[in-house]
């Protein structure tokens, strides 16, 4: 038997009193948290959850999120990760794709009513049973939704005793959505085994303290911060100081009153800090903080410098991706590190170069990287034609383009695939332009990432308009920003006669960048 619960209640065992969750002025021990998990569990036992059912999770960094997580792993239960900006009728694509049973929402804030976009969503998708609110104060048991239960109210009669269902390593642990290297979002299967190596394997990557403080601000929903932050650091029996929303002055004091020692972040999170205008202590951020990990898009060097100098931390760049759990390679400073690069292949994980016809390619290359090892998913849910994309010969295919050098060091060059990663969120140009193709007036919609400062990458549309249209930009954007979630929507429209393509039809999209 094996279950990624395990972390949880090993840490339960060995430092019951410890700070496991800080959020605020609210700290919840060891003991308390897995308590809270085994009470999730029983809850969904009694509604009739069972192993293998999915069970969905809409929350930002909260201590909700590892509540329900690892109660619905204890339960035997697969969870369904969801990106707490998605629109309802996103939420309800995810609900019916996964074939959830249960749906567990924060309430969410006026400027972003995630509760209530998800009881719609729910109210639509026949499979969902179960719906409970997380509501913004601890412990209500009135929930502000008309007609949902909260998450306390639904525990009242829970014992807190609880025997976590028989799972094996193979069973899928977890259901992540992402777009992968076609289109449409898919499920990525991810085991116990996939999750709990991939955790240990990121562990022995960074330096220990005597008791570890993790700055968690990476969402939970995404797999980098769900191994690196969460699972990781529990392994670890560290203390999770929960960030909802990166704000970089906000993290800095943080790290000041928390004693953070580990801080993982995507590149723009790193500029954020080095720009952060409120008055900290430096020498107590600096002298705590031993270890800065930098994945999701290229981390530039000037950032990786101006780290160096100003918080006396070398941020260590790592490769994955969601469907290998997501750590592959990475600069591990116990051997060597290289500015630039990804790294080299963390252990248990192999990686190779192959051409288009999948025959390894020698030497430098380019060639787009190619992934075996623990952490590689079971495959997308449901989806056998995309699993024949990406699957051959037990090797992954990751979609991106990658240089090695003599010692064995990856360098990324390019994403074969489109995707567009916007301050550290994903977007996927194709998704995008298949609605924006629903709009009456538009006749073809290429969507590309372009530079951008502060973001990484901006959201750009190229438009060609139905003849005798007249579609204004500031019309679009408007009705864009009805049908798509906050970070995914174009912010720059240009209508053009053409869109530059190849003979077979296909939009130039490197040219349009
Ligand atoms: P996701 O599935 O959200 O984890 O996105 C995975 C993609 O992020 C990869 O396929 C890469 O294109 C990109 N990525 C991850 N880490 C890096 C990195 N260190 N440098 C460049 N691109 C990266």
């Amino acid at each position: 038997m094996l279950n990624l619960a395990a972390l949880l209640e090993d840490g339960a065992r060995a430092v019951p009193d410890r700070d496991c969750l800080v959020f605020g002025d609210l700290r919840i021990d060891y003991a308390t948290a897995n308590m809270i998990a085994n009470q999730v569990a029983e809850l969904l036992t009694a509604r009739g959850v069972k192993r293998g059912d999915r069970v969905a999770l809409a929350s930002p960094n909260t201590p909700y999120f590892p509540f329900v997580y690892f109660g619905a792993l204890k339960a035997g239960a697969v969870v369904v990760p969801l990106n707490v900006l998605l629109t309802s009728r996103e939420i309800a694509f995810h609900l019916e794709d996964s074939g959830a049973k249960a749906l567990f929402a924060f309430t969410g804030t006026p400027d972003l009513p995630l509760g209530e976009r998800a009881f719609a969503a729910f109210n639509e998708t026949d499979s969902c049973e179960t719906y409970i609110d997380l509501p913004g104060s601890p412990g209500a048991t009135e929930s502000e939704i008309d007609g949902a239960e909260t998450l306390w109210a639904a525990l009242a009669g829970t014992t807190g005793a609880f025997s976590t269902v028989q799972t094996e390593a193979d069973d899928t642990a977890v259901l992540i959505y992402t777009s992968g290297t076609t289109g449409s979002p898919k499920g990525a299967e991810l085991s116990h085994m996939n999750l709990l190596f991939n955790a240990v394997a990121s562990d022995s990557l960074f330096e220990r303290a005597d008791r570890d403080v993790y700055l968690t601000v990476l969402p939970l929903f995404h797999i980098f911060g769900q191994t690196t932050m969460l699972n990781c650091g529990l392994y670890r029996h560290a203390t999770l100081v929960l960030q909802a929303r990166f704000d970089a002055d906000e993290a800095l004091s943080l790290m000041e009153k928390e004693h953070v020692t580990v801080f993982a972040g995507v590149p723009t999170m790193y500029w954020g800090l080095l720009g952060a205008k409120g008055d900290h202590d430096m020498a107590a951020i600096t002298s705590n903080l031993g270890t800065a990990v930098s994945g999701g898009s290229a981390l530039p060097g000037e950032v990786q410098r101006n780290m160096k100098d100003r918080f006396g931390v070398e941020v260590l760049e790592g490769y994955g991706l969601s469907e290998t759990s997501p750590v592959v390679s990475f600069n591990n400073p116990k051997v060597k590190a290289k500015t630039g690069s990804i790294g080299r292949p963390v252990w248990g994980v192999e990686m190779k170069l192959v051409d288009s016809e999948f025959n390894a390619v020698e030497g430098e290359g380019p060639g787009e990287i190619a992934v075996r090892g623990h952490c590689v998913m079971k495959g997308y849910h449901n989806r056998p034609d995309a699993n024949a994309q990406v699957f051959s010969d037990g090797w992954f295919r990751t979609g991106d383009i990658a240089r090695r050098d003599e010692e064995g060091f990856y360098f990324i060059v390019d994403r074969s695939k489109d995707m567009i990663i916007r301050g550290g969120y994903n977007v996927y140009p194709r998704e995008l332009e298949e609605v924006l193709m629903t709009h009456p007036e538009v006749s073809l919609a290429a969507v590309v990432g372009v530079e951008h400062e502060s973001h990484g990458e901006e959201i750009k549309a190229y438009i060609i308009r139905e003849e005798g249209a007249s579609l204004t930009q500031e019309q679009l954007l408007e009705w864009c920003k009805e049908r798509m979630a906050a970070y995914k929507y174009p912010r720059l429209v240009e209508f053009r006669d053409s869109l530059p393509m190849t003979a077979t039809g296909k939009i130039l999209k490197r040219e349009l960048r």
